[in-house]
């Protein structure tokens, strides 16, 4: 028999009392209305044009100064003058990028607000001495960079992009296999007729490292005279169109990407298939917010970090003093002891987290695990096994983003990585709150993270981008 359904007025003690004691978390999707999910999605058309162009660190720095010059921000030089109401970004060797527009707010009372998120992702990089041909097959030896799943980067069409920088120190970027009529790039597999031995072996190493070799050609050159016809064949070719030699290699950077655009997952579009969501998914949120932002009292700053897929070293990685300069160059601006500037500091470490995913429930606490759709995800604490490797943000530090993001009406969510002793994982959060900048990872949960097409939902992008700006325009 048909039951109405009570509404609001005719809660029961114990219904009311559930909704207001309990913690429960919420599918954005569910919460909003179509104008609402309108936006959402018209939000996301904008990041897909994002990604597609944003393959490599060094591309996504290129793009995100070109939105940055054109919503009026200009490059800063160490050393130069600042005032109030500055737009500037400071370009990293191209592979990282900081971006910040200076408040009214006294950086000793507010500090700044810094986004950290990182654009380098998970791909598979040329050897310095890469090409060889053996049984009719050109290939270029491979290091894969990054914590990847070697065997998921086999029998897919790869791109080509990077930097070569000549012997007389002229560069010249290839980026080849993202048009339609351009070729790809490919790792052989076995297959699965021959595949008896491969398939006993452990997921881990049933594709080695030093296997992950790249077709690149197989055309012989035409000289009777000659060996190695097929590797002199794609010599040849590079040199007429990029003017390189086997020796340019050396100094260069290159790497292969998986060849496929961003598109919508599902009939109705509510997720996205793409390469390197992690950590696109935080950097653009971190930009466009910036860009979009109409309060002009805090002092912000955007971090779009390379090298965090391998620990975060060297000069454009987040261990590098390039933000505490950048920090001093501010403070010593307005006359402000930049020690004092980064004490008053806060700083969301924007990353993403792993999604529950049903499918590999064993892994997952559910209580505590990131649930797609539902929100932003805050985690206190990253790390592996007694939260080792972590920052863990303060309750204090916690409290004060939840009030931020709750005062906007922002859809967020508290989760962890996985199961406790499961595995881990780390952000760029321990080495910002290492300047004693008080750090918390806020980010988007990523189904399939670090595979070659990951997956997000449109929902937690968009939120991610409300609170971001919640963060920049909280006083
Ligand atoms: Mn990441
Ligand atoms: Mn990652």
């Amino acid at each position: 028999m048909y039951e109405a359904t009570k509404d609001s007025a005719e809660k029961t003690r114990g219904q009311q009392l559930k909704d207001d004691l309990f913690y429960r978390k919420k599918n954005v999707y569910e919460e909003s209305n179509a104008e609402k999910i309108g936006d959402i999605y018209a939000y996301a058309d904008g990041y897909m044009r994002y990604l597609d162009e944003s393959k490599t660190e060094r591309e996504a720095v290129k793009e995100s100064i070109a939105m940055l010059e054109k919503a009026g921000y200009r490059e800063y030089r160490f050393g130069d003058p600042l005032s109030v109401g500055d737009k500037i970004y400071y370009n990293n060797c191209n592979k990282s990028l900081i971006a910040c527009f200076i408040g009214r707010a006294d950086l000793h009372q507010s500090g700044i607000r810094i986004v950290a998120a990182h654009v380098d992702s998970p791909r598979i990089d040329l050897k310095q001495n890469p090409l060889y041909e053996e049984a009719g097959m050109g290939f270029f030896k491979t290091h894969y960079y990054g914590g990847l799943k070697k065997y998921q980067w086999t029998a897919l069409p790869l791109a080509l992009h990077g930097v070569v920088v000549r012997a007389d120190g002229t560069e010249v970027s290839v980026r080849i296999g993202e048009d339609e009529k351009d070729p790809v790039f490919y790792i052989n597999d076995l297959l699965p007729h021959l595949g008896a031995d491969q398939g006993s072996k452990p997921l881990s190493s049933a594709i080695a490292g030093e296997n992950l070799n790249i077709l690149v050609g197989g055309l012989p050159f035409a000289d009777e005279a000659v060996d190695e016809k097929i590797k002199l064949g794609v010599l040849h070719y590079l040199y007429e169109k990029y003017g390189i030699t086997e020796s340019d290699f050396v100094s260069a950077e290159l790497c292969a990407v998986p060849a496929f655009r961003a598109r919508d997952i599902g009939f109705d579009r509510a997720f996205i298939g793409a390469y390197g969501h992690d950590d696109r998914v935080c950097a653009y949120p971190a930009l466009t917010a910036l860009i979009d932002k109409k309060d002009e009292e805090q002092t912000v700053m955007v971090v779009l970090a390379d090298k965090e897929e391998t620990g975060s070293q060297g000069n454009t990685g987040m261990q590098s003093c390039i933000l505490s300069d950048m920090i001093d160059e501010i403070s010593r601006a307005f006359s402000r002891s930049p020690a004092r500037v980064r004490n008053a500091s806060l700083c969301l470490s924007a990353d993403v987290s792993a999604a529950y995913d049903p499918n590999f429930a064993e892994v997952y606490e559910r209580r505590n695990s990131a649930m797609i759709s539902c929100g932003t995800t805050m985690s206190k604490y990253t790390g592996a096994r007694g939260k080792s490797g972590t920052n863990d943000a303060s309750a204090e530090t916690v409290a004060r983003i939840r009030q931020m993001l709750n005062a906007r009406g922002v859809m967020w969510q508290t989760s962890e990585l996985g199961k406790v002793d499961q595995g881990g994982g780390g952000t760029v959060a321990m080495f910002i709150s290492r300047m004693n900048i008080k750090t918390v990872d806020l980010g988007v949960a990523v189904i399939s993270m670090h595979a070659p097409y990951e997956v997000i939902s449109k929902a937690d992008l968009y939120t991610m981008k409300e609170a971001i700006l919640a963060f920049y325009e909280e006083r």
